[in-house]
Parts: C-alpha cells; sequence; structure tokens
C-alpha cells in the first residue's frame, strides 16, 4: 500500500502523513526532509552554487532515515535541516535534476515491501505515479506562512513572519517551475484545502478518501 501526499509548504503535508501513518500502521517518509539534508550537506561543504561539485559530492553522501530522526555523515540533523538558511536554499538544490534522481532512487528503495505514506512534491507524479492513493494538499499563502513562523517559534527560533511569507513564495515559485518534477496535482489526485480546517478535520476527511 502506496499513499502520495503532495502539496506546497505548509501545507499541512507531514503533520497529517504523522497522524495517518499512526492511525493506519504505515511507515512514513519525509520525502523534503531528504532534501534538505542534501541542502544541509552542500551548506556545510562550502559548495553552494558550484553545480559540478555538488553532482560529485552525491557519490558519496551518507544520509540515513531513522526512526527517531534523520542523519547526515552519522549525526542526527534533524533540528538543523529545518532551520531558515535550509529553507531558504532547498528549493535550489532540489532542481537539479541528479539530486532529484539520487533522491527518487532512494525514496522507492526505502518504500520496497512496506505499507507506506509519502509526503512531498512529486511523490503521485514521479515517485509513485501508482499509488494506492493520492492527495493534493493546498491551503492559502498567509496561513501557511502563519503554520510555520508558529512552529518556528515553538522552538526558539528568531524569526519574522514576513520572512517566511517571502519564503514560502519563492519556494512555491521555483518548485512549481523548475523543469524537473515540477510540484503538481496529479491527475488522478484528491485536492484537499486545509486553510480553514483543524488538523482533526484534515486527517478524518483523508481518512474518508482512503477507505473509499
Ligand atoms: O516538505 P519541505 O517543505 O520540507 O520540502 C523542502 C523542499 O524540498 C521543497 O521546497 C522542495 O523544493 C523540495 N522537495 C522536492 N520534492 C519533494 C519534497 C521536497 O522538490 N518530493
Amino acid at each position: 500500500m502506496i499513499i502520495a501526499i503532495d502539496g506546497p509548504a505548509g501545507s499541512g503535508k507531514s503533520t497529517i502523513a504523522k497522524l495517518i501513518a499512526e492511525e493506519l500502521g504505515l511507515v512514513y517518509l519525509d520525502t523534503g526532509a531528504m532534501y534538505r539534508l542534501v541542502t544541509l550537506k552542500v551548506l556545510n561543504d562550502g559548495i553552494l552554487g558550484n553545480l559540478d561539485k555538488i553532482i560529485k559530492m552525491l557519490d558519496d553522501l551518507r544520509i540515513d532515515i531513522k526512526q527517531n530522526g534523520f542523519y547526515l555523515d552519522d549525526t542526527n540533523v534533524s533540528e538543523e535541516i529545518r532551520k531558515p538558511v535550509v529553507s531558504e536554499n532547498v528549493s535550489d538544490i532540489a532542481a537539479i535534476r541528479e539530486v532529484r534522481e539520487k533522491m527518487v532512487d532512494l525514496q522507492r528503495k526505502f518504500s520496497e515491501s512496506k505499507n507506506v505514506i509519502l509526503d512531498g512534491r512529486d511523490i503521485g507524479t514521479v515517485v509513485f505515479p501508482n499509488a494506492d492513493v493520492k492527495i493534493f494538499l493546498i491551503a492559502d499563502a498567509k496561513e501557511r506562512a502563519n503554520r510555520r513562523y508558529k512552529e518556528l517559534v515553538a522552538k526558539g527560533e528568531n524569526v519574522k513572519i514576513e520572512k517566511i511569507y517571502e519564503n514560502i513564495l519563492k519556494r512555491d515559485k521555483i518548485d512549481s517551475t523548475r523543469k524537473e518534477s515540477p510540484l503538481k496535482k496529479a491527475n488522478d489526485a484528491i485536492e484537499v484545502d486545509t486553510t480553514s480546517k483543524n488538523i482533526e478535520e484534515v486527517k478524518n476527511e483523508i481518512l474518508y478518501i482512503i477507505k473509499q
């Protein structure tokens, strides 16, 4: 069983995917976190903007997705990958064809012989075009920025909502206009607008769709 949840930043994908995974006993894979791990590696290595070096780095990239977090070179970097500097650069890194090929490959391998729910931008269109259920989550950009702001403030980050809003709009633009696997709704995905719904309502709506 494969459930694909796609949609723009802050539409509620990861929150909902985690809850559905718990409810239905599925393994959850946050594919956005994988692009964030690559971005953190690029930043740590100081190779931002150097396409050749980024592609070369992919050969010995060591990322791991464990029950207790996301690992880069054996270090748990679950907190670092959510930092604004990663959010500011991740869409440019995710637009690189070689990066996407490698991540898609890892996502398919990770999902082999498992019941999984994956969230991302291209799960229903590229990674698993034959997924059993495809959901496309959307929400108003201001509301999405507001959600991200609250999450970051709760973690003690010193952030401005205007900057988060700008970053969300910028990522929406890069993600949906890039050449490689742009963010778009699969023809057979069901769209759910989460703007004025609470988590429980969205969760129930999606569980209802899955059980159809
Ligand atoms: O989901 P999240 O906002 O953490 O994703 C970070 C970025 O990773 C997105 O803005 C997008 O550029 C990229 N991404 C992607 N394809 C995916 C998941 C994420 O291009 N399947």
